[in-house]
């Protein structure tokens, strides 16, 4: 997959929880899902252009009414890596996680927000969507240890007013279920999350002593974590000075993603997107060491706390601070095969 060329195809906003954090979900929004015939249009289309990597989107895709089908099609046309990104309640139901598997998934992505159940069932708006987020977790980890997954299953978590606090509560929790791949991104305050505010939105200089711990944290197990959304100065101010290897807008390279807008499909590069309308840089930023690659924070963040956290930095301290042992967790837990 590593030099696949990848899209993302976003199915439809339509989905099976109204979480507070989502960027979508604002009255009047147009839910429906992408017909199959256009869906299978574009995946064929992408695959003609040399396209092998296909990621499917939400809303959420595991209550697309034919996503076997359409996944069954994306395979036998010579897809070999497809991906699903899944808020993980429908996994509960093992057949259909069995199903999904056969027909050619390999690799799921599941979003889960906290280990507690209250909390989950609080932002998901759903309860019990934390006992079936469980139950689906443990059945997908039982069919990867039985080697039916071919890649890695991983976890992406919304940081919120909510859980900030227990980010290394839900790396052990979940690390002790067998996953060991993490990312956390910090909540972009649009649709329904920006309706809520300060409620669901906190302050980055609030979140950065916790994304510390969860840093070192993972030096500890030896898990992979990954942020996203979180300006670079925070980082450095925070005395994180490796953070380079935790930034996930490294990782995710020149994606492309299709998605239904104004009754029309776009195509863009997600980061470019980015760039261009979701994050925003205040004009000091230019006089920044890291002004070239840092996307500054997301656009409407600033509506809630104005700029004043982003400082721009004159040098590039990139001093490993794995050697600073005084605040390091003490976790005495045996390393993980990074390919489980
Ligand atoms: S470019 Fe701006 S937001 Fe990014 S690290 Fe520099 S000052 Fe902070």
């Amino acid at each position: 997959m590593e030099n696949a060329k990848k899209v993302d195809i976003n199915m439809g906003l339509v989905c099976n929880s109204a979480c507070r954090f989502c960027m979508n979900g604002l009255p009047g929004e147009v839910r429906k899902f992408a017909s199959f015939e256009s869906l299978a249009t574009e995946i064929k289309q992408f695959y003609k252009k040399g396209f092998r990597a296909l990621g499917f989107l939400g809303g959420e895709p595991t209550v697309y009414p034919a996503i076997i089908e359409l996944v069954t099609m994306a395979r036998d046309m010579g897809y070999t890596y497809i991906d699903i990104v899944s808020n993980g309640i429908r996994y509960h139901d093992k057949k259909f996680v069995e199903r999904l598997i056969h027909s050619g998934i390999t690799r799921f992505y599941i979003s889960i927000h906290s280990h507690k159940p209250e909390i989950e069932d609080y932002l998901t708006t759903l309860k019990g969507s934390f006992q079936k987020k469980i139950q689906g977790l443990r059945n997908l980890m039982e069919f990867r240890k039985k080697g039916m997954i071919k890649d890695r299953i991983f976890l992406n978590t919304v940081i919120n007013q909510r859980n900030y606090r227990y980010l290394t509560e839900i790396m052990l929790f979940y690390y002790k279920m067998g996953f060991i791949d993490f990312r956390f991104n910090f909540i972009r305050p649009e649709g329904r999350a920006f309706s809520h505010g300060k409620k669901m939105v906190p302050r980055y200089s609030a979140i950065m002593k916790y994304v510390k711990q969860a840093i070192e944290l993972s030096r500890s197990l030896r898990v992979n974590l990954f942020f996203e959304g979180i300006p670079f100065c925070l980082f450095q101010k925070f005395k994180i000075m490796d953070f380079k290897n935790y930034i996930g807008e490294f990782r995710d390279g020149n994606k492309e993603i299709s998605i239904h807008e104004a009754r029309k499909r776009v195509r863009f590069v997600m980061k470019d997107r980015r760039k261009n309308q979701l994050r925003v840089k205040p004009k000091s930023c230019r006089t920044c060491v890291y002004d070239f690659v840092c996307e500054g924070p997301w656009k409407h963040y600033i509506k809630f706390y104005g700029l004043k956290e982003f400082k721009p930095l004159k040098k590039i301290e990139m001093v490993s601070d794995r050697k600073n042992k005084k605040n390091s967790f003490s976790y005495s837990l045996h390393r993980r095969d990074s390919k489980i």
